[in-house]
């Protein structure tokens, strides 16, 4: 198996599509904004994430670094949310020729901003296991009263799906995540995909790794 780099702007399907690919191949899913969330502790920092600032990219390589070296890693891994910018691009190229790593599949998921707000603005998650429905998706929608198919849970909205955190982080996406896709495809083959419902867009980046493995 490889390693799968996603990348993708905010509600692309992004974190739904790694964890689906994550149990079809057996490989880890590293959410960064998971991981960063679970490393970071102080109140401060949490306020900066909740307004849709990004953290210092050192910090997030060498939160990262310890996590690729475990062994759950050994057969692949995907990474949802990183490289968020060309400084972390290059970065991260430097970490994997140190560890002897592969660079991968890269994918890009392409979504308008305007599908990409509404379905923000419908999205739902579960604290307890992690579960991710949507309210404006058929096929993503939680029990009838708001709490988890899965656990049982009420369900909670994320602190940065609202409307001016969207915009931020969509705006992010353009000035900063989309030069890393463009940094990619002079020197790799970048895999562009339409993130249109879940099923499709599975079938679609499951096609590209069965092709590449
Ligand atoms: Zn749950």
């Amino acid at each position: 198996m490889s390693n799968i780099i996603l990348i993708a702007p905010p509600a692309a399907g992004k974190g739904t599509q790694a964890e689906l690919l994550s149990i079809k191949y057996d490989i880890p899913h590293i959410s960064i904004g998971d991981l960063v969330r679970a490393s970071v502790t102080d109140d401060d920092t949490k306020n900066l994430l909740r307004e849709g600032n990004l953290l210092d990219d050192d910090l997030i390589c060498c939160i990262l670094e310890k996590r690729i070296q475990k062994s759950d890693c050994k057969n692949g891994y995907i990474l949802d949310g990183f490289p968020r910018n060309l400084k972390q691009a290059k970065m991260y190229e430097k970490l994997i020729y140190k560890l002897n790593f592969d660079l991968g599949i890269i994918i890009s998921i392409e979504v308008s901003k305007d599908e990409a707000l509404r379905r923000v603005l419908g999205r739902l998650t579960c604290n307890n296991c992690g579960a991710v429905y949507n309210e404006t998706e058929p096929t993503m929608i939680p029990n009838e009263n708001g709490t988890c198919k899965k656990c049982g849970s009420i369900l909670e909205r994320r602190s940065d799906d609202n409307i001016e955190s969207f915009m931020k982080r969509f705006e992010t996406f353009i000035e900063e995540t989309k030069p890393v896709i463009d940094y990619y495809n002079e020197s790799h083959d970048v895999h562009f995909i339409k993130s249109i419902n879940i099923e499709t867009t599975f079938n679609e980046i499951d096609n590209i790794i069965r092709n590449e493995v």
